[in-house]
Order: structure tokens, then sequence, then C-alpha cells
């Protein structure tokens, strides 16, 4: 199933549907305006995308 970014109408990558399934932005546009899902911002204490880049750059 594929979605595109509100704000740039480009694809939003599979795995950050699988991360964030109601984000309606891409990481570009969630980086530059805030991300839309804030919920999680206070469990992990940090922006949800942060955390993402940051589980990706561990793992690589
Ligand atoms: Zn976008």
């Amino acid at each position: 199933m594929e979605r595109l970014c509100e704000l740039c109408g480009k694809p939003i990558p599979p795995e950050r549907l699988d991360a964030l399934p109601k984000t309606r932005r891409c990481v570009d546009c969630a980086r530059e305006n805030g991300s839309d899902i804030d919920t999680k911002r206070a469990d992990i204490g940090m922006d949800l995308d942060t955390y993402r880049d940051l589980l990706r750059a561990v793992r690589s």
C-alpha cells in the first residue's frame, strides 16, 4: 500500500509506514516541518524520526 506525502507528494517509504502507520509525511518533510505523529515522543524522549535514524545508524 503506497501513501503519498501530504506536503511534497512523494511516496512515503514502506519502512517509515511500518514504523509510523499513521504518518502522512515523508522523512524529509517531517524533519523540516515537524512530524505529524508525536504521541511516542514522551515515551522515548526524542523525536520519533530522530529515533528511527538512530536505530538505522546502529544497525548499519
Ligand atoms: Zn514530503
